[in-house]
């Protein structure tokens, strides 16, 4: 049985969700601009056209991974919200402060997880 979270725990997890929900969307603000389609760009850089396109490519990934964590940060806060915060969403067990404080956004425990991802 792992052990409920606190209050003031609660409460220094939604600060680190709340500034992770920044540090994300600031993140996807200053990549928007070399996320827009290759040929709407000029090509006057020392980068071939494939460079340019797999570079792009890199960043839309990497884009999207950010956008799904910071959809995964905002469900989070709204848990928060709800009082349902820190508790698996498969077995309903409090998830261990620690595995929180490294992912805030985390809404599953570490065996749950690993049973989705392990089949
Ligand atoms: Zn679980």
């Amino acid at each position: 049985m792992e052990q409920e979270l606190s209050a003031s725990q609660i409460q220094a997890l939604e600060t680190d969700l709340r500034q992770l929900k920044q540090d994300l969307e600031g993140l996807l603000d200053t990549t928007e601009s070399g996320a827009k389609p290759v040929t709407l760009r000029d090509n006057t850089g020392r980068l071939s056209r494939m460079d340019e396109m797999h570079n792009q490519s890199i960043l839309v990934a990497n884009r999207n991974l950010t956008r799904n964590r910071l959809k995964q940060v905002l469900v989070a806060i709204t848990r928060v919200d709800n009082d349902t915060y820190g508790r698996c969403t498969i077995c309903d067990e409090p998830i261990p402060y620690p595995r929180l404080k490294a992912y805030p956004e985390a809404d599953m425990c570490l065996d749950c997880k690993g049973e989705m991802e392990n089949g």
